[in-house]
């Protein structure tokens, strides 16, 4: 009696044979050595996906910028002024 492993409904022949990763898009079973995805188009549904997460990593920095800004002026005039 073996116990099969969680997540996984079946395993190919493939899969026990040789060493594999899985496609990150799709989950194909994709040779160790490769990047990561199993053809073109999932290659290029994950880096449609990574530009938009840049995007927000963009808006996020430009966001926190503008906050330091804000924060520097308010404290420049706060500051008692010599006269
Ligand atoms: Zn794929």
């Amino acid at each position: 009696m073996s116990i099969t492993p969680p997540k996984k409904k079946f395993a190919t022949p493939e899969e026990k044979i040789f060493p594999h990763k899985h496609c990150s898009v799709c989950n194909k079973i994709i040779p160790e050595y490769s990047d990561g995805y199993c053809s073109a188009q999932c290659r290029g549904f994950e880096k449609r996906k990574e530009r938009k997460g840049k995007k927000k990593w963009v808006v996020w920095l430009v966001g926190g910028a503008l906050i330091a800004v804000l924060l520097i002026v308010v404290l420049i005039t706060l500051q008692p002024s010599p006269h």
